[in-house]
């Protein structure tokens, strides 16, 4: 089990770069990934402070997590030989800092300049760019810092997105429960109560999200930083990502112009709750109250696209047995699906 050694949130903590490097032992050299953006807002600073402690920073401007910047990434780990990697951005930096870390046996540190997904903190990467979304284990961060001074500045579609990430732990951690009584899977409770815990925790206080911008996005860092250590125990994705990820895989593959993970994942945990039987119309109304998408409309998508998504989820990843291996849904039966939730 591996798990981050420093994780600091809160208020310009970024400013802490330098002093968490140093005491994790890193003081001769480092490599920034970061995206022409997340220089702007994060990753230039970052520079700075580590140079004036002393150490040798290289950077490298990534835009993709596909294989070629993944490679790109990892020929210059061998040609630079940096102590440490530290991707600042949003997902795909800091998906490619961690993977190619990982390949080269380097320690990594999550510099996240949104909180729009858990991928912030777990020990998994989306691979893009292939014939279907995979999620392979690369490695957790050994540190995370989260400064909520710059993502506070983020687009609040993000912070939407983030919520809906966790919220979508209350319909996997059901699947999960289900593989384990009904294909005898491996369950591990400690690991499925911390990524449930996440989001009750933020069902309860999502409404400080628009009261309370600095506190919520405080409990939203936390939550999403525990889902990750979630994954980390469980030693795979299984608590966090279930039936309503395989519905947000599939929408990425049908759409012609996919939402946010997050924003497809939140609309799935809609659906996934209702087949579960448990309180899908709460699940609706923290989705509204935090500004997230609870139709096919605001996701910008055809009804049809959300019937067709329902139906294929399933073939995404067929190893992983959730509700939808229970109540294999046909066109009809998913039509219905997404009008008694209110999607279609
Ligand atoms: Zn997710």
């Amino acid at each position: 089990m591996q798990l981050p050694r420093e994780v600091v949130v809160g208020k310009n903590t970024l400013d802490q770069i330098g002093a968490i490097c140093k005491r994790l032992d890193f003081s001769k050299s480092a490599l920034i990934v970061m995206g022409p953006k997340t220089m702007e807002i994060a990753g230039r600073k970052a520079m700075d402070i580590l140079t004036d402690e002393g150490l040798k920073v290289d950077h490298l401007i990534v835009t993709s997590c596909n294989i070629k910047d993944i490679v790109f990434v990892e020929d210059k780990i061998d040609e630079l030989k940096p102590q440490v990697i530290l991707g600042v951005g949003g997902g795909t930096k800091i998906d490619v800092a961690k993977i190619s870390a990982s390949h080269k046996d380097k320690p990594f540190i999550s510099v996240p300049t949104t909180a729009s997904h858990d991928g912030i903190a777990s020990p998994l990467v989306s691979l893009k760019g292939l014939d279907k979304p995979y999620s392979l284990m690369a490695q957790a961060p050994m540190a995370i810092v989260a400064d909520t001074n710059i993502i506070i500045n983020s687009s609040p579609r993000f912070t939407a997105s983030g919520c809906a990430d966790v919220i979508a732990k209350l319909t996997s951690v059901k699947d999960w429960k289900l593989a384990h009584e009904v294909i005898d899977e491996y369950y591990g409770e400690y690991a499925a109560n911390l990524a449930l815990m996440s989001a009750r925790l933020m069902v309860r206080n999502a409404r400080l999200l628009t009261t309370d911008r600095e506190q919520g996005l405080r409990i939203l860092l936390e939550a999403l930083i525990s889902c990750g250590v979630a994954m980390s125990i469980a030693g795979s994705s299984r608590p966090c990502s279930g039936s309503e990820h395989l519905f947000g895989h599939a929408l990425d593959q049908i759409a012609p112009k996919p939402a946010m993970h997050g924003e497809q994942c939140g609309v799935g945990t809609i659906m996934m709750a209702r087949l579960h039987n448990i309180n899908w119309r709460q699940v609706r109304d923290t989705l509204k109250r935090v500004g997230a998408p609870t139709t096919a409309e605001e996701l910008g998508m055809e009804k049809e696209h959300i019937v067709e998504a329902l139906v294929r989820a399933q073939e995404i990843r067929p190893d992983r047995y959730t509700i939808l291996d229970e109540r294999s849904l046909t066109p009809e039966t998913a039509k219905t699906l997404a009008k008694t939730t209110g999607v279609i």
